[in-house]
């Protein structure tokens, strides 16, 4: 007799249950439950737009292999969406095919091409065609475009410069254009944003983007197959070139070599060329002079570490995005918590919609500090100084404005100083960083608050007594 979805999703489970963190499989596999399997196409329920979106970019491949493997090669795979939360009552379920087989140039595809959710239209990564010389396909997320990006003091420069660039593709000094900026600070985004914006005003423009690793692997793939010639005009072809982290070319001097040629083609011809690295071009290591030479042609502009607001302002987004709400305090505690990096940031937001759906609970703080805990222990999270000064004023009801300034008011004075201890004792922070995040001081400042906490620590009980108090607020 032929198993049912259940058995069969019970059995992949147990493949992919070998393959990954027994954390990712509880927050990412255990809230699937299959629905149906029906002429070899196993349907699984999956919480979120969000949920589907994070397996297609960190699992596509253990899924398809996994599929396979159980379904044999003809065997396919569908997501349907559900939402189920407290805030939308509106379910909205549809779903999503990922084929299993290899045909339709999957090897030449992305490995994981996000979908295109706007009017319910879904890509399909795996029909993507491979590279043609007519139509190229861009290879762009219409989900990272400029709208989504959310503009802060971080990103102004870079942000502001992709536009300048996609207003007049070539026809500006940031020619190259090089964005580099640490993980997850939205290269990758600003890119495809870029990209987006040119093919919406330049619809006949041929644009591609393309990571740096797979530029490397057509590289070879072309020697190897003679056809060095076809990649090289292939690439000279564009209007419009878009490789990411370019960091990964290091210590590669034939794919260096090669894409020299290529830069140096487009250049003359006036096409646009956008890279990303995780370094700045006086930080690349293993490069040829030649090219890095060329990299400082034109701008270089860095993403750096989201400020609260702006963290705030990308959570909205996304929620707004995802159509549900969430509760205020909420998102603030996200937005303190987890101040490095916008991935992780998402990454948290995920888990946490995931978590709710998972347990039918609703998206409460404690939820939220419970999954906190969970996501980034392995991160080893850092207090960071916006939260210590949050849970401070909260304590002393003040506003934290008045933290941050310069007034000497008595019981503004206190709570500044009972910040600055904490900060330092609880984050890597400098002195004169500490300082500078409450009100300006120096660090002679800080120096002096701490022992002033330290000593009424030791001669007033219940000023002790707040200080424990705060601290388990800190640390909960
Ligand atoms: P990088 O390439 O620098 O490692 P990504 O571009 O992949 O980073 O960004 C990581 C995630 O954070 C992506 O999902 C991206 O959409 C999101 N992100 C980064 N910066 C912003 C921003 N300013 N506004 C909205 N989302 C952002
Ligand atoms: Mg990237």
């Amino acid at each position: 007799m032929a198993k049912g979805c259940n058995e069969i999703w019970k059995e992949c489970l147990q493949v992919i249950k070998d393959n990954v963190s027994d954390q990712s499989f509880k927050t990412w596999f255990e809230p699937i439950s299959a629905v149906k399997l029906q002429e070899n196409v196993l349907t699984i329920q999956v919480p979120s737009q969000f949920f589907y979106e994070w397996l297609e970019e960190h699992y596509i491949d253990l899924l398809k292999k996994t599929i396979k493997k159980k379904l044999g090669t003809s065997g396919r795979l569908e997501y349907s969406i559900v939402m189920e939360n407290n805030y939308n009552n509106a379910s909205k379920p549809y779903t999503v095919k990922v084929p299993t087989s290899d045909k339709g140039g999957l090897k030449n595809a992305p490995i994981s091409m996000p979908i295109d959710v706007n009017n319910g239209a879904i890509r399909n990564p795996f029909i993507i065609p491979g590279l043609k010389r007519v139509n190229v396909d861009s290879q762009l997320n219409p989900n990272y475009s400029f709208d989504n990006l959310v503009e802060g003091e971080c990103n102004r420069l870079a942000r502001s410069a992709g536009y300048a660039v996609s207003n007049k593709p070539g026809g500006t000094a940031f020619n190259p254009l090089l964005i580099y900026g640490g993980v997850g600070m939205g290269k990758t985004h600003l890119s495809h944003a870029i990209g987006i914006e040119i093919k919406e005003k330049y619809p006949e423009k041929t644009v591609l983007y393309v990571s740096s690793e797979k530029f490397t692997h057509q590289f070879i793939d072309s020697i190897r197959n003679n056809t060095h010639n076809d990649f090289i005009h292939f690439y000279q072809m564009m209007d419009v070139l878009i490789i990411d982290d370019v960091q990964f070319f290091a210590g590669k001097e034939k794919t260096q070599d090669a894409f020299f040629h290529i830069f140096n083609h487009l250049h003359q011809t006036g096409k646009q060329i956008i890279l990303t690295s995780d370094k700045s071009p006086v930080e690349l290591q293993g490069f040829e002079q030649r090219l890095l030479s060329r990299f400082k042609w034109g701008l270089s502009a860095d993403l750096q570490s989201p400020d609260l607001e702006t963290r705030i302002a990308i959570l909205d987004k996304k929620i707004y995005n995802e159509g549900i709400e969430i509760p205020r305090d909420v998102v603030e505690y996200l937005a303190y918590s987890i101040s490095t990096n916008v991935r992780e940031l998402e990454g948290a937001l995920i888990s946490l919609l995931a978590q709710a759906s998972l347990n039918k609970k609703s998206i409460t703080l404690e939820l939220a500090k419970q999954m906190i805990d969970k996501f980034v222990k392995n991160t080893a999270r850092e207090v960071s100084i916006d939260y210590i000064q949050k849970i401070i004023c909260d304590y002393f009801e003040l506003p934290i404005e008045l933290l941050k300034s310069k007034t000497r008011k008595r019981e503004v004075v206190q709570a500044r100083q009972l910040a600055m201890y904490f900060a330092k004792k609880m984050t890597k922070s400098s002195l004169a960083t500490i300082g500078m995040y409450n009100g300006g001081k120096d660090h002679a400042t800080v120096l002096h608050a701490c022992k002033t906490v330290n000593n009424l620590i030791d001669t007033d009980k219940r000023f002790r007594a707040s200080v424990d108090e705060i601290q388990k607020k800190i640390t909960i």
